[in-house]
């Protein structure tokens, strides 16, 4: 065990066998030592440095029925809402006064949002601050459209693959399926978007073989960001009753991450701090080195609800922005006020990733 993890931080790979080994008898002993790894990779990549996205989620209106997912289109419960132009950039006002140099604007798939609306957005954000990057989460949308929100000034999309095992994929997705996801990201990737995959850690059925499946699509697919973290049930879905993944589980898929993809921009999310207090700084030990925190206005954080007891749905972005900095300092890393490009888009960025 020790061997394979040693070659697999030398390598930045390993084959599936040997993924599969690895997670099937991790004990506490080679966690410890999959960390330690995990975090020189990351400190040798990207130093101390976290960065810090501004987050604003605009609509949680969605015409896809993820059984997952709090905002799912059956669930009746969930009140709807849409932001307009206005208040998304109240929002980005707000955050660029905070210091936020990436907005990311993230919604369910809400068609109202069409592209001439979207790209309007996206314009009017570019425009109003020239010097901070706009990354997009709106679901699947045709090449077509991410094309015309890549030139009107977007920078990067995030589109999480949700997991690589098709079979999975097609049970949690009605009317969905894996290959149309895949197609996607790589129309972002071929566009010019700096993209984000990524999955959930303790689906209802997924074995480590699926999780191995996950590593084997990121590492081919190569995404500059991952987003990661635990399934948490909601009750008003189908899987209202199910188990969830484990703080511990999603952190060694995190670990695995950063040594397959050492460069990648791997988020602490929200979603482990909703089960561990301390979730959010045990993922920075291990590898994670971006936070978002929220920018949404207060009165509809709650209706934002992809998983229940979502945290810090009553704070203002003055009080987040301070909280997760003291988080991030505590566990001693330095919070990164810059864009915070992924290294290969540096040219891109004259102003560089490191504005200390
Ligand atoms: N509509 C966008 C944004 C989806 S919400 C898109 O399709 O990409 C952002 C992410 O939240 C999802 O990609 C999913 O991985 C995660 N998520 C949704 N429900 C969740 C749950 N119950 N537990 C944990 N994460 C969840």
């Amino acid at each position: 065990m020790k061997n394979l993890l040693e070659k697999l931080y030398q390598n930045s790979n390993a084959s599936d066998d040997e993924l599969l080994y690895i997670l099937d008898n991790l004990d506490s002993n080679s966690e410890k030592m999959l960390f330690a790894l995990a975090l020189k990779a990351r400190k040798k990549n990207y130093g101390d440095a976290v960065y810090m996205r501004g987050l604003v989620e605009f609509t949680n209106i969605c015409s896809q029925n993820c059984l997952y997912c709090g905002i799912r289109r059956d669930n009746k419960d969930a009140e709807r809402y849409r932001l307009n132009k206005d208040e998304i950039l109240s929002c980005c006002d707000e955050g660029y006064n905070l210091g936020y140099r990436t907005f990311v604007l993230q919604g369910g798939e809400d068609s109202w949002y069409n592209d001439e609306i979207m790209a309007n957005i996206v314009t009017s954000i570019k425009k109003q601050w020239p010097d901070a990057a706009v990354t997009l989460s709106l679901g699947e949308r045709s090449y077509e459209s991410y094309e015309i929100l890549f030139k009107a000034g977007a920078d990067r999309y995030l589109l999480r693959h949700e997991t690589a095992s098709p079979e999975l994929y097609a049970k949690l997705h009605p009317g969905m399926n894996f290959d149309s996801r895949v197609e996607c990201l790589y129309s972002l990737k071929e566009i010019g978007y700096q993209v984000g995959a990524g999955f959930m850690v303790g689906l209802p059925g997924q074995s480590n073989a699926d999780l191995v499946r996950d590593l084997r699509f990121l590492k081919t697919l190569e995404p500059e960001m991952v987003g990661i973290g635990p399934f948490i049930p909601h009750k008003k879905t189908p899987l209202g009753e199910s188990e969830g993944g484990t703080v511990e589980k999603t952190l060694v898929m995190l670990a695995l991450t950063r040594l397959l993809l050492p460069q990648a921009l791997l988020p602490s999310t929200t979603a482990l701090g909703t089960m561990d207090p301390l979730g959010r700084e045990k993922a920075l030990g291990v590898g994670a080195n971006v936070v978002m925190p929220n920018l949404s206005p207060t009165e509809y954080r709650t209706k934002y609800e992809l998983y229940e007891n979502k945290i810090c749905t009553g704070d203002e972005a003055t009080h987040c922005r301070r909280c997760i900095e003291k988080r991030i300092n505590s566990a001693g890393f330095r919070a990164d006020m810059g864009r915070g490009d992924h290294v290969s888009h540096l040219k891109d960025t004259p102003q560089g990733i490191d504005n200390n």
